[in-house]
């Protein structure tokens, strides 16, 4: 492989270096082409840049995949009509199972950026299975852009040998790649096949990285997910535990510090004093044991208010005269009841 380079071509003429787009310097480029435009197959003619956005693609791609494919470099061809793609932004001009041929790639002279990369792969494990002799009919597409997915992160060799077992004869019809699922550590995801046996899931840091996709024999792998699944609920019922005791734990705390706003009109140490007195629990009576803070409530509620009784002096009084004083209850729970009653 020496280099990558836009050939036009003429009928006549044959492949012909008449526009040399490619990165590299062309008395280097031998027999090895990748991109062509065929214009008298009616093809258009790629702009530039979109000629070298396929050029620098192959030139990531294709060495690696060279090596184990054994196949001819493609030829890139921009086509003409919208009408040609259906829904597709590029597709394999199949070649009867030979790989002796250039596999033939038309893409869209609209060829999205972002789309390139993935659909040039997609088409080349197209142009593989057909040179295994699968037929076109028979190429399953989520293979196909499985392949595309692997190899677009490093994968080549994982994604051929998917491939070669997919040509092998091995049934993907009703295969899990594609199958996506909740693990601990995020989403996982079944990205291919090894042989009959085995899958290749992606989990979250093989996602970012590109490396370390987990393999796991076919038959472990409703064990696998029924684990994760199980491990992800638990954790997430154990997080909600938390939060519900956090939650608890911090209502616990805004109820303890809330004194209608009585408290919070003095210097913190006292702020914490009043508080500390008001939520401490006491009886009245022999009565149920309370916070002073709710018995001075429900005083109130009763219609209990501070009055001064000669002799004895303030006091909580209720409407039956009835009173507690400042050493039953605390001067503190007397302002208390002042301030809720002002
Ligand atoms: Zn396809």
């Amino acid at each position: 492989m020496n280099g990558f380079a836009l050939y036009e071509y003429t009928i006549d003429e044959g492949f012909d270096p008449i526009r040399y787009v490619g990165p590299d310097d062309p008395s280097t480029i031998d027999e090895e082409w990748v991109a062509v435009v065929a214009e008298d197959y009616g093809y258009d003619a790629p702009s530039d840049s979109k000629a070298q956005l396929v050029l620098s693609i192959m030139a990531t791609h294709w060495p690696m995949l060279d090596e184990i494919m054994g196949l001819q470099p493609p030829v890139v061809c921009f086509g003409g009509n919208p009408e040609d793609f259906e829904n597709d932004v590029a597709r394999y001009v199949f070649e009867s199972a030979s790989s002796q041929r250039s596999p033939v790639i038309v893409v869209a002279p609209y060829l999205p950026k972002d789309q390139a990369e993935i659909t040039i792969l997609h088409e080349i494990a197209h142009a593989y299975l057909d040179s295994r002799g699968v037929p076109p009919e028979d190429h399953d597409e989520d293979l196909v852009e499985s392949f595309g997915e692997m190899a677009l992160r490093g994968s080549y060799e994982f994604a051929v040998e998917m491939l070669d077992g997919f040509a092998q004869g091995v049934d993907v019809s009703g295969s899990p790649i594609g199958r996506e699922w909740q693990s601990q550590e995020g989403l996982k995801k079944v990205i291919g096949l090894l042989g009959e046996d085995r899958v290749v899931i992606e989990t979250p840091s093989s996602r970012e990285s590109g490396f370390g996709h987990h393999v796991l024999p076919l038959t472990e792998l409703e064990d696998e997910i029924d684990l994760d699944e199980r491990k992800a609920a638990s954790a997430g019922r154990m997080a909600q535990r938390v939060a519900t005791a956090e939650a608890k734990e911090e209502a616990a705390l805004a109820e303890r510090e809330d004194t209608e706003g009585f408290a919070d009109q003095f210097s913190p140490l006292k702020r914490g004093r009043i508080i500390k007195t008001l939520n401490a629990t006491m009886t009245l009576d022999r009565g149920p044991v309370k916070t002073r803070k709710q018995h001075v409530r429900d005083l109130v509620a009763k219609g209990f208010r501070p009055a001064v009784v000669p002799g004895v002096g303030e006091v909580l009084q209720g409407p039956d005269e009835t009173y507690y004083r400042a050493k039953d209850l605390t001067k503190t729970a007397i302002d208390y009841a002042a301030w809720l009653t002002r």
